[in-house]
């Protein structure tokens, strides 16, 4: 049997960001789309590169999976090479149609559904701590789709030298429809309307009324979909599947705009991380600058004085005291209060432990304790999820427990 080929494919910036990250390939018979995530545009950057290196290495031969492996490398060497741009990565999600089977390469949260029938399967893992913790047990789907911390991935593209790949087949039917998406299609879109629109019989028309359908329910996260459907082919003679000689590599201009300024390399949906903990973030420096008041000395007046305008110094001068000691004395109590609100999750003695406090010190004494230990050895993590313990963010209670929990610790 011969299949051919009709795809459709689309992105958008969504709502509410300011650039678009997302980057699709549509190079028959290859497709892949690549989610982009860094500091200022190097998300962009980044998902240009992968995409730009696969969709050049595939063409030039190279199997899928190689080729994937050199975007990482692209990527990753890109970053070492330009500050601002260190810690950028991207997710690959890429289809290779060989015949009437499929090869994939994935790596990262964008993901590949199938429509088969009546029947629509995610048939890609999602590389994301929810995603691990789903596998796991620990988590269901359901709660994994709004959990604050769903866009942290636990693997991306370009983010160190050796990239671990998914890479597996499956055997085509007439009648298939394959999905490739970014995480800001499926987070907002449901299965049953991905679904839906999957059963379009023109492929253009599916992506774009997921891309609609995303926007409706708020656009949060930049969109992108790529819909590849297959049907028999007329007749034995027809041309292999999908013989469009066009490549379309979509990168979208950004405008111009001001950038996202974050630098956290793995929230890639800062929408979704201002949710659970960013609200209750404070700044550090200010709760040591309260604290610091205690060092201010009130003026010594210096002048030789007559008794009496010594009296009336004096007194001034001890209402000035009281007056500082009792504004240090708020300050100390508000120093105290603030400090029991903060936690962040640190490292004591090799292992994970949450600190109530701020990661600081004035002088030899340190403005943070341990609140609670866990037996899990620093050494033991990803590298992912030691940045999240290297960066000690400031949370609040919930949400260093919830770190917690992400990073293995006990609940
Ligand atoms: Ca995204």
């Amino acid at each position: 049997m011969t299949l051919v080929a009709r795809h459709g494919a689309l992105t958008d910036i969504g709502l509410h960001r300011k650039t678009n990250e997302d980057t699709f390939v549509v190079q028959p018979p290859l497709y892949a789309i690549c989610d982009g995530m860094g500091g200022a545009n190097a998300g962009e950057v980044a998902s240009g590169i992968a995409a730009e290196t696969l969709a050049a290495e595939v063409a030039r031969g190279t199997p899928l999976h190689a080729a994937a492996e050199a975007a990482n490398a692209a990527v990753y060497q890109r970053a070492q090479g330009h500050r601002g741009e260190s810690g950028m990565g991207t997710t690959l999600t890429a289809l290779l149609l060989e015949g009437d089977a499929a090869r994939f390469a994935h790596i990262g949260d964008s993901r590949i559904y199938l429509l088969r029938g009546d029947e629509l399967r995610q048939i890609s893992d999602d590389h994301s701590l929810v995603g691990e913790m789903v596998r796991d047990g620990h988590l269901t789907v359901e709660e994994a789709a709004v959990h604050p911390h769903r866009s942290i991935l636990s693997r991306a593209l370009g983010t160190e030298a050796q990239a671990q790949i998914d890479e597996f087949g499956l055997d085509l039917l007439p009648g298939d429809v394959l999905l490739l998406c970014s995480d800001g299609l499926s987070g907002p879109v449901s299965a049953d309307e991905i679904l839906a629109a999957l059963t379009r019989d023109d492929p253009q028309e599916a992506a774009e009324l997921l891309i609609q359908e995303a926007r409706r329910r708020g656009g949060p996260d930049n969109i992108t979909a790529v819909v590849v459907r297959l049907d028999e082919a007329p007749d034995a003679a027809a041309a292999p599947a999908d013989e469009a000689e066009v490549t379309e590599i979509v990168r979208p201009a950004s405008g111009g705009v001001e950038a996202d300024t974050s630098e956290l390399p793995f929230v890639v949906d800062a929408a979704a991380a201002d949710e659970g903990v960013e609200a209750d973030e404070v700044d550090a420096a200010d709760a040591l600058a309260a604290l610091r008041t205690d060092e201010d000395g009130t003026p010594a007046a210096a002048d030789p004085l007559s008794r009496g305008d010594h009296h009336r110094r004096s007194l001034r001068r001890h209402g000035i005291v009281a007056a500082v000691l009792a504004v240090l004395a708020i300050a100390a109590a508000a120093a105290v209060f603030f400090l029991s609100t903060v936690f962040f999750v640190g490292v004591h003695d090799g292992r994970l432990a949450i600190y109530s406090g701020v990661p600081e010190r004035v002088g030899p004494v340190p403005l943070h304790a341990v609140y609670r230990r866990s037996v899990v050895t620093y050494d033991s993590l990803t590298p992912t999820a030691r940045t999240l313990v290297d960066e000690r963010k400031l949370r609040d209670r919930e949400g260093a427990l919830e770190l917690s929990r992400m990073l293995g610790m006990s609940p």
